[in-house]
């Protein structure tokens, strides 16, 4: 049986700085913090119920990155078959951390990146951590 692997879920938001902010996290955890470890996929493929995506969901770890409340990532993970084992909004760090706010959708800026940075890192963190639990939810 393949090794198992946590699928980092982003939200497509297209719109909302906090979306892009969400999607440069996965991209720094599935390619530069945890590249054994994780892996991303295009959400519109779980949004065309897609088999073979369906299928990564439920067999694999998940971690759903939304960019605000409506939580498109989540619910469509959902939908797939079983919820996401960690789910954040992106919305949610900035209410925390109000100096960090992203700029724009295209270039989220000085702070935008550090908001990228402050998130990854708590992530690949989560994600060590659900690892070592072993078993899925
Ligand atoms: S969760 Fe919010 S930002 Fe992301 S795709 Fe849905 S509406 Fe857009």
């Amino acid at each position: 049986m393949p090794e198992r692997k946590v699928y980092v879920i982003p939200c497509s938001g297209i719109g909302k700085a906090s979306a892009s902010v969400g999607r440069q996290a996965t991209y720094r955890v599935v390619e530069e913090l945890l590249p054994e470890k994780a892996d991303t996929m295009c959400l519109a493929l779980l949004t065309l119920e897609d088999p073979g995506a369906q299928e990564k969901v439920r067999e694999n770890w998940v971690v759903a990155i939304d960019g605000c409340a409506k939580d498109c990532a989540r619910k469509n993970v959902e939908a797939a078959g079983k919820p996401p084992e960690i789910a954040h909004r992106v919305q949610d760090y900035m209410k925390k951390h109000k100096n960090l706010k992203p700029q724009a959708v295209l270039d989220i800026g000085e702070e935008g990146k550090k908001l990228v940075e402050l998130i990854s890192q708590e992530l690949a963190e989560e994600i060590d951590v659900l690892l070592k639990g072993g078993e899925r939810k």
